[in-house]
């Protein structure tokens, strides 16, 4: 299973850090081993600054490879919120020296993913997904205000890389990221459902 995860896909994000609107999807990954479900989460020692980053996050239902945006749909059976965890620090570091992200963002448990949700008659979850940190709103989006859909984003990706069986798109997030200490508490809700809590350690 591999983790394929957008940058910048709302606009209001990528002004919050100081990028420009892209013309095409940013996209990067991160292995298994970033996966968890876990809802205790330890802060890594390796970073000083970590953020966390909401995202609507969908699963991949067959292979698929140079998918024509308008076939997308059929191949996401399951979608969910998750966390781009992200050593905000390290990343602007490896920004700095054009350097790759992986060392900012594909850290053990830096993808987390709450409980599945099946794609009922593949209807887009369109609502609104909100992050709560120790019960304050910071996050809110929804896939009207992404810069680039869910299936414009497999058909792109596909084109490079070949999904497969269960692997993840992580679809970006919305402005608001913002660091972590132990003690926080996360909340997740969707259409003012809770989707997960995350105690981070
Ligand atoms: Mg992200």
């Amino acid at each position: 299973m591999k983790i394929i995860c957008i940058g910048r896909n709302f606009l209001d994000h990528a002004k919050e850090m100081n990028a420009e609107q892209p013309s095409e999807p940013v996209f990067f990954i991160k292995p298994e081993t970033a996966f968890t479900s876990q809802t205790e989460l330890k802060i890594p020692e390796f970073t000083n600054n970590l953020n966390y980053e909401l995202e609507l996050v969908f699963r991949i239902s067959k292979t698929a490879s140079n998918v024509l945006e308008s076939d997308a749909l059929a191949y996401f059976d399951a979608w969910t919120l998750g966390i781009d965890f992200t050593a905000r620090d390290i990343q602007e570091e490896l920004k700095a020296k054009r350097l790759p992200w992986e060392k900012a963002k594909a850290f053990d448990c830096s993808a987390f993913c709450a409980a599945f949700v099946n794609l009922s008659n593949q209807k887009l979850p369109e609502n609104r997904f909100n992050l709560h940190l120790n019960k304050q709103l910071v996050q809110s989006g929804c896939i009207s205000e992404m810069i680039f859909s869910p299936m414009q984003l497999l058909a792109y990706v596909s084109r490079f890389i070949t999904l497969h069986k269960d692997d993840l798109l992580y679809t970006g997030t919305p402005a608001g990221v913002g660091p972590l200490k132990s003690g926080d508490i996360l909340s997740g809700t969707y259409d003012f459902t809770q989707i997960f809590e995350i105690q981070m350690k």
